[in-house]
């Protein structure tokens, strides 16, 4: 079975498919346009500053010495006061197929009540609830999708595949944050997949990502695809309070009884908060309504590449193991994935409010 982990320890993959494009685009760039530049204040460092500037540090550390490496000090720190060139973003333009940028989740106005469309048409329309939320930016990616259904579970002859079932609760969560008066961004959108209550989801491979871009197979690619949507986003909405929610199922032996996870990455404070806010909504929930049945969840930090290099404070979701028979039913009645979506709205609100205030 596939693991839809990550870490940071990935040899640098050449992109083959877009090699070409990007570096014809980097020389017209280079001739056309100067370097954006920016003064090294106190405390700034290399991987500070890309994360400010809206870039994946990771993807860039490389090339930002390269540009400024007679600027730089003693182990490439950054020097008060000098100018350094920040590197050309390099997705904008190779993962953007259809350049068309769609609003969060195209909407108009029925009445009192606002319809969208990617909630299918039992749940298309939403009525606003209260403005606990407004003001609140949230970027929610369901894992895998397109060519990658994610891991598979077997249930009574079904496949259960990750991604929709992740997608479903993700869907949920949508839903659940605009009733509140949020601005909610899915980063990974099905064009013809609703919030669905059969048991069994339909696998399928037409998911795209923000704004409308195919998603690739490779996996590197792909959390790249979805890093850079979220990255872009920021810079939009830069000032406001945002948080990117990332959402997955997993699977790990038939044996082991796995609960919701919270991952967080290492040095993000707000990210650990954030995780540990949600885990003990959960907490809560279960002792309110399943007093006998013990939760094993557990927030930790994780290595994980979408979180790393997010500059949106994150948390990456575990809702569960899609081996496991007991989490099979967390995740075939639909009343269940309505309950974990409810559930996180609730944690992701008490965030909101301890942020806030
Ligand atoms: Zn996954």
């Amino acid at each position: 079975m596939k693991s839809c982990f990550i870490s940071d320890n990935i040899p640098p993959v050449c992109r083959k498919f877009t090699c070409v494009t990007v570096l014809l685009f980097i020389c017209l760039q280079l001739s056309a346009q100067d370097y954006t530049t920016i003064k090294a204040k106190n405390g700034d460092g290399i991987y500070s500053v890309l994360k400010q500037n809206g870039y994946a540090p990771n993807e860039y550390l490389n090339e930002f010495v390269e540009l400024n490496q007679s600027k730089l000090g003693k182990n490439n720190a950054l020097i008060i006061g000098r100018q350094y060139r920040l590197p050309l973003k390099k997705d904008s333009v190779a993962t953007v197929v259809n350049s068309k940028v769609l609003p969060e989740v195209s909407s108009r106005k029925v009445g009192k009540k606002v319809a969208y469309e990617v909630f299918g048409p039992k749940y298309r329309e939403i009525t606003e609830k209260s403005k606990e939320l407004s003001g609140a930016v949230y970027y929610l990616a369901s894992g895998h999708g397109g060519p990658d259904p994610g891991a598979i579970g077997i249930l009574e002859g079904h496949q259960l595949c990750e991604d929709e079932y992740a997608y479903d609760v993700t869907l949920r969560l949508a839903r659940n944050l605009i009733e509140r008066g949020a601005t909610v961004y899915m980063i990974i959108r099905d064009p013809n997949d609703g919030i669905r209550d059969e048991p069994f989801l339909k696998p399928d491979r037409d998911e795209v990502c923000y704004p409308n871009s195919v998603i690739p197979l490779s996996q590197l690619a792909r959390l790249r695809q979805s890093t850079n949507a979220v990255n872009n986003l920021h810079v939009r909405n830069k000032g406001k309070f945002e948080r990117h929610v990332v959402i997955h199922v997993d699977s790990r032996s038939k044996k082991e009884n796995i609960d919701v996870f919270f991952y967080y990455d290492h040095g993000s404070n707000t990210g650990k908060r954030l995780a540990n806010t949600l885990m003990k909504t959960f907490m809560q929930k279960y002792a309110i309504h399943q007093p006998n049945r013990g939760y094993e969840g557990s927030v930790s930090e994780r290595n994980l590449y979408v979180i790393k290099n997010a500059v949106v404070p994150s948390v990456f979701i575990e809702l569960g193991n899609i081996n496991h028979t007991r989490d099979q039913k967390r995740f075939i009645i639909s009343d269940n994935r309505q309950a974990v979506s409810n559930w996180l709205r609730d944690g992701l609100i008490e965030d909101y409010k301890k942020s806030v205030k």
